[in-house]
């Protein structure tokens, strides 16, 4: 098969799909090329939260060190790091400690800020216009915590929040339970991002799946890409083990795997895995009323109608994404530390997926330097669901030739 494509997507996770949504929005031809099935990979198990409050990099001052802590913890730690003898990875490793600074922080505040808002508004107008029925809720995002000193640090944030335009309160112990009935009694208090929502991510992703290939996407599954031909500054051809594919237009969107498909096209795409777990069980007799973070445990819990979710674990370096037993019964633990789950679990699902990493915890949006028809849209770690609406909106404007509703130079691959 060599066929002639307009917009040919690599990669059908939520950054892919949304890019073809608004790609088809605007007129263009979509077909999307995917390895498994599109909406199944990283995005479908995760713990769905929409966090425009996210702003802060993960690679920030105290990483390094809080990482270095939990590691002389290991059965409690919620960060894990695989040993590889891989230049690259080293490399990537060496750049992201060097990047856990203020000054990384402060260079991010401003570009994220605005692409998790574009986002969260896209999130809130695609879902009413298309009626997809996701769970989604406006209920915001809390943070609990049982440990003061973490709190402490908590208020300081949600202080450096609020003068950053972010919608914030704070919660003390006589307060926390009313806002969140669900809580143990020993909980001291919360932070709750008040501007955040959350979603079933694997209803939303097979909504939206479905809405494309209505919208008249078409769609290849377990059609991975093996390689690329470059000429004249060009994507030529693109590689596939099923044939050749030929398009005006290249979207290479395949989270972690991008820099493994993209070996061939001598571009710096410096992206890791990070593996993260969830268990999915029936909803429980107190359910929680939003989206919750357990402070000092760092893992996510997550009320989707008649299910529960519970994710967590950040486990650099980590391709495999087979969820690891010992793992799902600490999130089981850490959940029944903060809230009122004293029930057997009816767990339905185990799962693992891997977040893209860059070394300064930003995305990479933008042209390549090299290919004057190749977009790069990845390396959106932690925040790749809540991400996706607010960067297929930019990538279809950049790839119409339109000015882009944010400024995306400090998303360049170019800064590394
Ligand atoms: C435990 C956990 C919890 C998380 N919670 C949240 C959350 O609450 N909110 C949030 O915003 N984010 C969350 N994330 C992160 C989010 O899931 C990722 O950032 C997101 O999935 C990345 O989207 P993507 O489209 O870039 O990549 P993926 O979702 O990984 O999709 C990439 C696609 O590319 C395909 N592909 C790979 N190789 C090839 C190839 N050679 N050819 C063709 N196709 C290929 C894959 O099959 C896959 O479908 C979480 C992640 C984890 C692990």
């Amino acid at each position: 098969m060599n066929s002639k494509h307009d917009v040919l997507i690599i990669g059908g996770g939520p950054i892919g799909l949304s890019c073809a949504y608004y790609l088809l929005k605007a007129g263009r031809k979509v077909t999307i090329l995917d390895a498994n099935e599109i909406g199944k990979g990283s995005g479908s198990g995760n713990a769905g939260h929409i966090v425009p409050s996210h702003i802060i990099p993960l690679a920030a001052p105290g990483v390094v060190t809080s990482a270095l802590k939990w590691m002389l913890n290991p059965a409690h730690s919620p960060f894990g790091l695989k040993i590889r003898a891989d230049l690259k990875y080293i490399s990537w490793l060496i750049q992201f400690a060097a990047a856990c600074n203020e000054a990384n922080v402060a260079r991010a505040l401003e570009p994220m800020k605005n692409l998790g808002q574009l986002s969260a508004d896209n999130f809130a107008q695609m879902i009413a216009e298309e009626k997809f029925d996701c769970h989604y809720q406006t209920t915001g995002f809390l943070n609990l915590y049982k440990n003061q000193a973490a709190f402490e640090e908590g208020k300081h944030e949600a202080d450096f929040m609020q003068k950053y335009g972010i919608p914030v309160s704070v919660y003390e112990r006589n307060q926390i339970a009313d806002v969140e009935p669900a809580v143990r009694d020993d909980v001291l208090g919360g932070v709750h991002f008040t501007g955040d929502a959350h979603l079933n991510p694997a209803i939303f992703l097979g909504l939206l799946g479905k809405h494309v290939r209505a919208m008249g996407a078409q769609v290849y599954e377990h059609t991975a890409v093996t390689g690329f031909a470059s000429a004249g500054g060009k994507v030529r051809v693109v590689k596939t083990g099923t044939g050749e594919f030929e398009a005006q237009q290249v979207i290479l969107a395949a989270g972690a795997w991008s820099p493994i498909v993209a070996r061939d096209l001598r571009l710096k795409i410096p992206v890791q895995p990070a593996r993260g777990y969830s268990l999915t069980a029936s909803a429980i007799q107190n359910m929680p009323r939003q989206a919750l973070i357990l402070g000092d445990r760092r893992v996510a819990v997550s009320p989707f109608g008649n299910l529960l979710r519970v994710t967590g674990r950040l486990e650099v370096g980590e391709y495999s994404a087979t969820p690891n037993p010992r793992w799902i019964a600490r999130l089981e633990e850490f959940a029944r530390e903060y809230i009122r789950l004293d029930e057997k679990l009816d767990i339905k699902e185990t799962w693992a997926g891997l977040r893209p990493v860059t070394p300064d915890g930003m995305p990479i949006i933008g042209r390549s330097p090299h290919h004057s028809n190749l977009t790069v849209a990845t390396g959106h770690a932690m925040l790749g669901l809540s991400l996706g609406p607010g960067t297929g909106q930019v990538v279809a404007e950049l790839v119409n030739g339109r000015e882009t509703a944010i400024d995306l130079t400090p998303f360049g691959m170019e800064r590394f």
